[in-house]
């Protein structure tokens, strides 16, 4: 007999989606990854690490992550954010974000401890909560603003509350929290005396000169906070699974010996490519915020062409369409958009535990222009 919680588990909805795409020979928008090369630097970077022959990169590395990656990552949070971290016990390197989220979770709770959920969220964390055999609590954030309701929030806060995870830029809304969002949810983790997870994988992608902010820079949550990102999102490179977990020493230390007994480490050759890359990678950046906008603005453009309702994300690679109404539910529409339309995309009512009001789609425009260009001909067909 299995695990009671895991049994429940199915194939997660970004899995399935990809299946029924190739199946279907639809153009996939569904799961989030990138359908072009990450970028060439640093893809030879990576083979240059593999046959460098000076040094073998090619064994395990330190189970916390490479000492230059650990350290490249200080400097970025300290010149980013003016966050000043300790290298040696407050960064674990893990096999990308999702790893994070469940050594961070498995190291907060006991069985039947509550962890707070903002809905709709990233599936992982739900099951990452089960598998600690802790009790996900959503707050449900409601369209078309998604905005956090602090009073729910304060509302869904027990005795046996652990945490709270937070991720912005959103994934699947697109929104960024303001600062006096931040604030706010700041106060009641503070007042509760609460741990915030804050989920920051989309941390480069924001459009229109908005600028993400961790929340763990506010003073009074620097140590009750766990900042996850990755660099999956920001080279464009998903396969990698290089990704980071940020907390004061204490939490670090639990963190890592959840890590320890999971994966041990991470891929040595890829940790060595990304530490360069993360050296100084403002123009970088730059080009990469710029081009992700454009495909933004011409996937929005285009839906506005066809007078095809959509919310337009300030961050994340996502874009969220409501389910028209001749559609009995978000599955029956991306049902017939993959079959019939031959373009798929996610049913956003998989990111949710209670039944959701709003009904929306999810797009992912990390794509090729070429390949939007083609999507848009084939949404055309909406509704004929
Ligand atoms: N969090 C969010 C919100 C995500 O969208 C994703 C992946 N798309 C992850 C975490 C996982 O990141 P990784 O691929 O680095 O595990
Ligand atoms: N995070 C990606 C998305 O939202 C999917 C990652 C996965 O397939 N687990 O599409």
């Amino acid at each position: 007999m299995a695990n009671s919680q895991v049994s429940s588990f199915t194939e997660s909805i970004f899995s399935k989606m990809s299946r029924l795409s190739l199946e279907h020979e639809a153009i996939n928008l569904s799961q989030g990854f990138p359908n072009f090369r990450g970028p060439d630097f640093l893809t030879k970077l990576a083979c240059d690490q593999i046959t460098d022959p000076q040094m073998d990169k090619n064994q395990y590395a330190p189970s916390r992550g490479i000492p230059k990656l650990r350290h490249t990552l200080k400097q970025r949070y300290e010149s980013d954010y003016n966050l000043t971290l300790n290298p040696d016990t407050e960064i674990v390197i893990t096999n990308g974000a999702t790893e994070g989220i469940f050594c961070a979770i498995m190291s907060l709770c006991n069985p039947g401890d509550e962890v707070i959920v903002l809905e709709p969220f990233y599936d992982s964390y739900i099951a990452s909560i089960k598998m600690a055999h802790a009790i996900a609590i959503p707050v449900t954030l409601e369209g078309p603003d998604f905005s956090p309701d602090v009073a729910k929030i304060k509302k869904a806060i027990t005795p046996r509350t652990r945490a709270i995870i937070v991720n912005s830029p959103h994934n699947p809304t697109g929104r960024i929290l303001t600062d006096k969002e931040q604030r706010e949810l700041a106060q009641v983790v503070i007042d509760h005396d609460l741990i915030l997870i804050c989920d920051e994988v989309y941390e480069h992608l924001t459009f229109d000169q908005k600028k993400h902010r961790p929340m763990m820079a506010i003073n009074e949550l620097r140590d009750r906070t766990i900042t996850i990102s990755s660099a999956g999102k920001t080279f464009g490179l998903t396969g990698w699974k290089i990704g980071w977990v940020i907390a004061s020493a204490p939490l670090s230390h639990a963190i890592h010996m959840v890590h320890q007994f999971t994966t041990f480490s991470v891929a040595t050759p890829l940790q060595w490519a990304v530490a360069s890359a993360l050296e100084n990678p403002a123009s970088y950046i730059k080009s990469f915020q710029t081009h992700y906008q454009g495909l933004r603005d011409l996937f929005c453009k285009g839906l506005e062409e066809l007078n095809l309702p959509f919310l337009k994300p300030e961050g994340s690679y996502f874009c969220l369409m409501p389910t028209p109404s001749s559609f009995k539910s978000d599955e029956a529409f991306c049902e017939k958009l993959v079959k019939e339309i031959k373009v798929s995309a996610i049913p956003c009512s998989a990111f949710y535990l209670t039944k959701p009001v709003d009904s929306y789609v999810r797009f992912c425009f990390a794509k090729d222009e070429a390949t939007l260009k083609q999507a848009l001909v084939r949404l055309a067909k909406i509704g004929k």
